[in-house]
């Protein structure tokens, strides 16, 4: 065994209960890396490695600045890395052998705190969760903002995914104990870091946090969270709030497939927020009400009372112009209240937050009296009584200077008058840099030397200068020489050192007292932080509900009525998002479904609109049950309990699973957990395998949804055969998309009629998108044959059979058998896109 040095055993010993994260081990100014953390961490940050001598041996090292260090923290962070943080935890000038050091924190993606690791406009949850006999409990925290809730699902661990997916969930913290296999689920389909706490006990003192909770099964699951927080925060956070029992049933349920493929908060294509329902919808003015947004999109309401009431604040927002674009221009000077309050809990606050509070309170009446102006209840009351935030505001506003420095141990943070000692000694530096500047005007006089100076500088202090040219004119012996130059000589005087005595320590002091006074300021701050979470969540609020009044103004947007009958009759529906990119008019549609009918089958060509239609509809549901108005001219929707989806590009995102089985199980989810107040999406169900196949299953499915489900189902397909359907089932309906045909020129009119498509268009669909001519033509003629044999089917079925370049070649020439071989001896891995498009192209 090699033998090391002590620091180096210290090193050791502490890595060895931190295993998990990356060790910043303080060594003077630098927090440094040992072993394989250095190596790893040499390659994430992109810093040099170096060695170090260990002892027997030499040792791999790296290191990154104390003073910029946040910054390496927040890349490993965001790679979902942790890092403990060891400090040197006593004066090392006074220390005996090895300084002292603990870890005081550990940094994890789900506990940052520092205000530039984090998106404003998000949370920043860590959840745990924990597996019963019958379901999953869920808790999260959000430490920047306090908040905390816990859910409970009968469920399974695809239920769970599906829950938290778009949720800004960093961190999971799960019992060493939770199954591997749903462990790497968990992993697989979600952006996060696991961790893993087995206590889940509440010292006394935080039973408050778990009052409300019924069950010792969800006491627990927040138990977890908390201790896990507890170990790596290495203190208790204030400022959480009593946990919040959240039911899911109360809201509508959107699975992982619906949440993705309605870009509700993030595009398929990108992943970026760009083209999402969010993106329209999101003209808040504050970080709290963005994230507010994201709560509501991610929980649509079932609530019929809770829903019209949203309406009606909307509406109310909208018919006062004026006064709603006041309060939009309010907002917009609020600040980030709930971070502000975590900082303050933390203890991480500096002076400069505490002014941004002070500012935000400084809006609170002008925003209450726009409130006022309204004459409805229901936005009089967004605000409660503001009288409670005087007091802090007076705190505030009587100690915190105008434009204190980011530093708070260095003065200028505490207002003059604020503290009596204070404004002592702040008189007496200032009266003695008065008499040090009288002096420098008195001496001249004295000794007629027009160029004598008083100046200061950090080794001497004050001091006089005279050139050497006028040395002769002093002639006091009080004058003690202190610094030669090359043409003047610096005195000190008793006096003066004096003085520089009275302001230094005057300065000293001063500094010491404001930062006492700071730390009391914010310790006093605490106790407003319950009272901060409540305005917070008042103004987040508004804020949402202000930006739909203008987006909904803005838009055109119109206020729907709920129904409880099922019966779903919109007209001159838009799509919220396609509408906004679109270069052409978008075409408004209808949507009308009797209570007795629950399937609208739809048929058209592709690029038709079909799947735009009904993404459209999906969006127009959640909008309405989000509060918000919805992109339509008339809308009468019932309230659905969930939605599911089977459109669009349909690659799994994790699990290699074929694009045909995707479907299958997207469909199966839908079809075996859907509710006869559900809305289901399905586009194209069945497309992915051969024609027979396809057909069939998708009869299938809609024959199961007709007889067993009766949800509200929009089916999309380009099956035609399936339109027959309508003469047996009852609850089913035909409708398609309308086509213009104009000299075999198509036209697409993205109109929805009732009745059956009577031809597919396919090919005019290739021949929009320029495929060369010698396919269209090949394709129409192949068409002509197919329509015009007997055994249509049997053709086509063939046809799926063959692939695309057997099927050329058996009566193609030896060329294009080439062209194949060619393509096939292509090496796609180490191609580039632009090579391969070349390739193509000259093949
Ligand atoms: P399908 O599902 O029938 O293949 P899509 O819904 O994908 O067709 O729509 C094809 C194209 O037509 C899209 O690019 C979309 O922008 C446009 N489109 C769809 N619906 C409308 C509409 N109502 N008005 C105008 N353009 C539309």
């Amino acid at each position: 065994m090699a033998r090391y040095t002590p620091m180096i055993e210290q090193y050791m010993k502490v890595k060895d209960e931190n295993k998990d994260a990356f060790l910043f081990f303080r060594l003077g100014d630098f927090y440094e890396l040992f072993f394989d953390d250095a190596l790893k961490a040499a390659k994430e940050l992109e810093i040099t490695l170096t060695q170090r001598d260990g002892g027997d041996e030499k040792i791999p090292m790296c290191g990154v600045p104390f003073h910029s260090a946040e910054n390496y923290i927040k890349t490993l962070i965001d790679k979902g890395y942790k890092v403990a943080i060891c400090e040197q935890v006593e004066d090392p000038q006074t220390a005996k052998g090895v300084v002292k050091r603990e870890v005081v924190q550990i940094v994890t993606p789900g506990t940052v705190m520092e205000g530039n690791m984090l998106d404003e406009s998000e949370n920043n949850y860590i959840t745990s969760i924990d597996q019963h006999t019958d379901g999953y409990v869920i808790a999260y925290a959000d430490l920047t903002t306090g908040e905390t809730f816990i859910s409970k699902m009968k469920a399974t661990i695809q239920d769970v995914i599906s829950e938290l997916y778009n949720r800004p969930v960093k961190e999971i913290v799960l019992p060493t104990s939770f199954p591997e296999e749903e462990q790497s689920s968990l992993s697989a389909y979600l952006n996060v870091t696991l961790s893993y706490q087995d206590e889940t006990s509440i010292p006394d003192h935080f039973d408050y946090l778990v009052e409300g909770l019924e069950s010792k099964e969800l006491i627990n699951g927040f138990g977890r969270l908390f201790q896990y927080i507890h170990h790596s925060q290495k203190r208790f956070l204030s400022h959480l709030q009593a946990v919040e029992y959240v039911p899911v049933e109360q809201y509508m349920k959107l699975d992982l497939y619906s949440k993705r493929n309605l870009e509700l908060m993030e595009s398929i294509r990108d992943k970026s927020q760009k083209g999402t329902l969010l993106s329209v919808l999101d003209r808040t003015s504050t970080a709290m009400g963005a994230r507010r947004l994201k709560k509501w999109i991610d929980r649509p309401l079932l609530s019929k009372e809770t829903i019209e009431k949203r309406h009606a604040q909307v509406e109310s927002l909208m018919t006062m112009f004026f006064e709603r674009e006041a309060l939009r221009d309010q907002l917009k000077h609020v600040y980030d209240l709930e971070r502000l309050a975590g900082r303050v809990s933390y203890g991480n606050v500096n002076a400069r937050d505490l002014l941004q509070l002070k500012k935000s309170l400084a809006k609170v009446p002008d925003i209450k009296a726009t409130l006022n102006q309204f004459d409805d209840d229901l936005i009089t009351d967004l605000l409660g009584d503001i009288s409670p935030y005087d007091a802090m505001y007076q705190l505030l506003d009587s100690s915190i200077h105008e434009e204190p420095p980011i530093l708070i141990t260095e003065g200028g943070i505490i207002k003059d008058g604020y503290h009596a000692q204070l404004d002592e000694y702040r008189e007496a530096s200032r009266n003695g840099r008065q008499w040090v500047a009288e002096l420098e005007a008195s001496e001249r006089e004295r000794t007629g030397v027009k160029s004598l100076k008083v100046g200061y500088n950090k080794v001497f202090g004050y001091y006089i200068e005279v050139t050497k040219a006028n040395l002769y004119a002093i002639d006091d012996e009080r004058y003690e020489r202190k610094q030669t130059l090359a043409n003047a000589e610096r005195f000190i005087t008793p006096e003066l050192k004096e003085k520089e005595k009275l302001i230094l320590e005057a300065k000293d002091k001063s500094v010491a007292l404001e930062y006492d006074l700071f730390v009391e300021i914010r310790e006093e701050m605490k106790q407003y932080i319950p009272l901060l979470q409540r305005l917070a969540e008042q103004i987040s609020e508004i804020d949402v509900l202000v930006s739909f009044a203008f987006v909904s103004e803005e838009n055109n947007y119109l206020k729907p009525v709920m129904n409880d009958t099922q019966v779903l009759a919109v007209q001159g529906a838009r799509h919220p998002v396609v509408e906004h990119v679109m270069q052409e008019e978008f075409v408004p549609n209808d949507f009308f479904m009797e209570e007795d009918t629950d399937i609208l089958l739809i048929t058209g060509p592709n690029m038709a609109g079909k799947s735009t239609y009904m993404r459209q509809l999906g969006l127009l549901a959640i909008m309405a049950q989000i509060g918000c108005f919805v992109p339509a001219s008339r809308a009468n929707l019932p309230i659905f309990d969930q939605i599911f989806t089977r459109i669009g590009a349909a690659d799994d995102l994790v699990s290699g699973q074929s694009t045909f089985m995707v479907e299958m199980l997207e469909a199966q989810y839908a079809v075996t957990n859907a509710s006869n107040n559900s809305l289901i999406l399905f586009d194209e169900i069945g497309r992915g395998t051969s024609t027979y196949d396809g057909m069939a299953l998708a009869q299938s499915i809609v024959e199961y949804l007709h007889d067993h489900v009766g949800a509200k189902t929009l089916f999309a397909t380009h099956y035609h055969e399936l339109t027959t359907l309508e003469d047996n089932l009852t609850h089913l309906q035909n409708v398609h998309v309308e086509v213009d045909e104009q000299d075999g020129e198509v036209v697409f009119l993205h109109h929805i009629k009732p009745g059956k498509a009577d031809k597919s268009y396919g090919v005019h669909v290739a021949k929009l998108a320029d495929l060369p001519h010698e396919i269209i033509d090949r394709a129409n003629y192949l068409l002509q044959t197919f329509e015009s044999t007997q055994s249509i089917k049997d053709d086509l079925v063939q046809e799926q059979q063959l692939t695309l370049f057997e099927e050329t070649a058996s009566e193609s020439t030896h060329q294009e058998l080439e062209v194949y071989k060619d393509i096939q001896n292509l090496n796609l891995m180490e191609m580039t896109p632009m090579e391969a498009m070349n390739t193509l192209h000259s093949l």
